[in-house]
């Protein structure tokens, strides 16, 4: 992979000894950082070049070594661009986030396909006509497809979780094939004991539109994610420091305000206890093939350790002669990816919540600051509310 300090901006704080050592150090406290934000993913990057644009002085601080967080991207050995912590795709329905990001980037129309390994067939996923079709070799119109999905749905008097949300739509037959196995592989939990909105986030349809999303705006950064955040750092009023815990910086580095995008829970030291979050392990390969999937992504609910492959050169557009594939495997331990939406965990949050909003000198931003279940798109939209709220706090 390319070195990932590359992707330090010019105004990048190269290590931390800089700034202990006399010379910076003085300059440094003589002008303290209005903001001191912990993460360089979307939630981080999109305060910092708010703020930046707005004057203030900004200190972004990454404890991995490249900006970008969960959506950096880079060239692997074979000078294929992948995405290191599995596939990332664009869409959002909000224009104000899709304008907002256009200042930093020029974009490739990119509608993402999915299909499933299931029953030995290759078959589109969310389901629609042709899954059906194909899966049963039947040959339904999409209002027969209704009357089919009617007669073998089992009603459900209050949808809860996961299980209740697709068994109530398209019958037991489906959620078995397509949605509990990948689930408990996914979660390490059975449907039934996950949120309803876990599953609701698949949509089923009865035409046969075999897009896996629906929004308006569907679209990859056209040179990458990284670049995008590059562009968006790249303000004199942005330093980076990279490869830093922000607890090794905190007391040395003077700041007003912070903003923390990171697990809130290691945040308050864990004190009521860890948030549960799911981690996945990739495995990435490239092969001397142009192509080796039919589209993005092959989703394999029912077999196998790993969920899902992804071939990036369907998503990113990029020619090249060999071609690069990632696998995922869910995992229990690890790097925290993923909130698990469970009405407990909800609860646990929710005295941590208590203790972020008390903590008037902290805000707290992001997908695991938040441990809310977001997109990129919903956190930027959640980022740029904040901005508002910050400056309109520091005028009241
Ligand atoms: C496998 C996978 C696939 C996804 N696919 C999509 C997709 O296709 N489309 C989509 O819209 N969204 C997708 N997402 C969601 C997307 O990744 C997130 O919504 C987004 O990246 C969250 O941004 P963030 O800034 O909140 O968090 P992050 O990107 O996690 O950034 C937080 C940063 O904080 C840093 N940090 C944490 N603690 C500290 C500390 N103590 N000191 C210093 N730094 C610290 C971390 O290193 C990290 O870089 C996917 C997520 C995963 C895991």
């Amino acid at each position: 992979m390319t070195d990932p300090q590359e992707h330090l901006t010019q105004n990048s704080t190269q290590s931390t000894s800089q700034n202990t050592s006399q010379g910076p150090a003085h300059a440094v406290q003589a002008q303290p950082f209005d903001y001191l934000i912990v993460g360089a993913g979307f939630a981080g990057s999109v305060l910092a070049e708010r703020l930046a644009a707005s004057g203030q002085r900004v200190l972004v601080v990454d404890r991995r070594p490249h900006i970008g967080g969960n959506a950096y991207d880079c060239y692997d050995d074979a000078g294929v661009l992948i995405h290191p912590y599995g596939p990332h795709i664009f869409h959002t329905n909000s224009a104000d986030v899709f304008d907002y990001l256009s200042q930093f980037t020029e974009w490739r129309p990119y509608q993402h396909r999915v299909k499933a390994s299931v029953d030995g067939q290759l078959v589109p996923m969310p389901i629609n006509l042709d899954t059906v079709n194909e899966l049963y070799g039947l040959n339904l119109t999409s209002f027969e497809l209704e009357d089919f999905f009617a007669s073998v749905a089992e009603p459900v008097e209050q949808v809860r979780t996961s299980e209740d949300v697709v068994v109530s739509r398209v019958g037991r037959d489906l959620y078995q094939k397509f949605f509990r196995g990948y689930t408990r592989k996914q979660w390490g939990l059975d449907p039934s004991e996950l949120d309803a909105s876990v599953t609701a986030r698949v949509p089923t349809r009865t035409n046969r539109d075999d897009r896996y999303f629906a929004d308006v705006y569907q679209a990859m950064p056209l040179h990458g994610y990284t670049r995008m955040f590059q562009n968006m750092l790249s303000s004199p009023n942005i330093k980076v420091m990279l490869n830093t815990d922000y607890r090794e910086v905190v007391d040395l580095i003077p700041w007003r305000h912070m903003i923390y995008t990171g697990p809130v829970d290691a945040f308050f030291d864990h004190c009521y206890g860890p948030l549960p979050y799911r981690s996945l392990e990739f495995r990435h390969e490239t092969h001397g093939a142009d192509f080796l999937l039919p589209v993005g992504t092959v989703n394999y609910p029912n077999d196998y350790a790993y969920t899902r492959v992804s071939e990036f050169k369907h998503i990113t557009g990029q020619r090249h002669h060999q071609t690069s594939v990632v696998y995922e495997f869910p995992r229990a331990e690890g790097d925290p990816y993923y909130p698990v939406p469970r009405p407990e965990n909800a609860e646990l949050y929710k005295r941590y919540e208590a203790l972020a909003q008390a903590r008037t000198d902290v805000t707290f931003v992001g997908r695991l600051a938040t441990y809310r279940y977001y997109n990129m798109d919903q956190v930027v939209a959640q980022a740029l509310n904040t901005f508002k709220k910050l400056m309109s706090q520091s005028q009241g």
